[in-house]
């Protein structure tokens, strides 16, 4: 180990990280996760990280979804409870929390302002890990004072435009990443700056470079998958930094796989979901 902040996660950074499955461990073992995501038309979102969050070893899930999204949610990912919100086509109240051991929030909830309401509730409930990623990012530029409610190691989740709305503009990717460093250690919060070498930034100034994934994973929904992943982790109670650095990892590598067995170009965000595994 150097001074330099600036980590690359290998194979065996990865590896090391994974904690193994006991004999006698059961479905209590390994948590209870609670997305909430989708809205009309956007449904596609909570299914595809519904289904990641199952595929990457949780115990429970349960997903909070519009009135609209009941039957959708229910068919396409049976494995997962349903709890249904009161609005009939997007978010405006947070579920049960109680029994929950991480919490995920984003895929596709739109931004209206009842929704806002509602992601402020559960940020002022939640006393589990915690994932902010897509559209509850997007809220959060909006509505700056509840950057402040997010609980310490918050995990958030931005693309290039959704880092821009929360932090402003960049020249270069380096000035990207110093931004990264700053807003991390001011709100004491994980953030993955996802892309090509998607960066984990950590509030005590680490930066941890994937080395996996390609250009198929761009493409809608890809997103989506990782913030399933990543619920997953936390669920199972793995340390943030870890949930966040092993989750991109392995989406990455679940896309390399994907993109192995049908080239890049025809790769879509539930190939990804097909691939996972270790
Ligand atoms: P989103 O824009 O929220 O759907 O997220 C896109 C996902 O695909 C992120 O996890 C990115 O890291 C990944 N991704 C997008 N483009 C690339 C690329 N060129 N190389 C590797 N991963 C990528
Ligand atoms: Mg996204």
């Amino acid at each position: 180990e150097t001074n330099t902040p600036y980590h690359f996660t290998d194979k065996p950074e990865a590896e090391k990280r994974i904690v193994p499955r006991q004999k006698f461990s059961h479905k209590g073992t390994f948590g209870h996760a609670v997305l909430i995501a989708g809205s009309f038309g956007k449904m596609g979102a909570a299914v595809l990280s519904g289904r990641a969050c199952l595929r990457s070893g949780v115990g429970l899930l349960t997903m909070h979804v519009p009135a609209c999204g009941y039957a959708i949610a229910q068919i396409s990912v049976p494995e997962a409870m349903t709890t249904v919100d009161d609005t009939e086509k997007y978010i405006s109240k947070s579920p049960d929390l109680n029994s929950a051991t991480a919490i995920g929030i984003g895929p596709g909830i739109g931004q209206d302002p009842a929704t806002v309401k509602a992601l402020e509730k559960v940020l002022e409930k939640a006393k589990v890990p915690v994932i902010v990623d897509a559209d509850a990012l997007n809220i959060l530029s909006t509505n700056r004072h509840l950057l402040f409610k997010l609980p310490a190691n918050t995990i958030l989740t931005p693309h290039p435009k959704e880092f821009q709305r929360l932090a402003g503009e960049s020249s270069n990717e380096f000035e990207r990443l110093e931004k990264a460093r700053a807003f991390s250690s001011k709100y004491k919060v994980i953030i993955c700056l996802k892309g090509a070498n998607t960066a984990v930034v950590l509030p005590n100034g680490e930066v941890h470079f994937n080395s996996t994934g390609n250009p198929g994973m761009a493409t809608g929904g890809t997103g989506d998958v990782l913030t399933g992943i990543i619920t997953s982790l936390l669920a199972q109670k793995y340390d943030p930094a870890d949930a966040a650095i092993l989750g991109v990892y392995q989406h990455g590598l679940a896309g390399d796989r994907a993109a192995e067995a049908r080239g890049q170009t025809a790769l879509i965000a539930s190939d990804v979901i097909e691939h996972l595994g270790w």
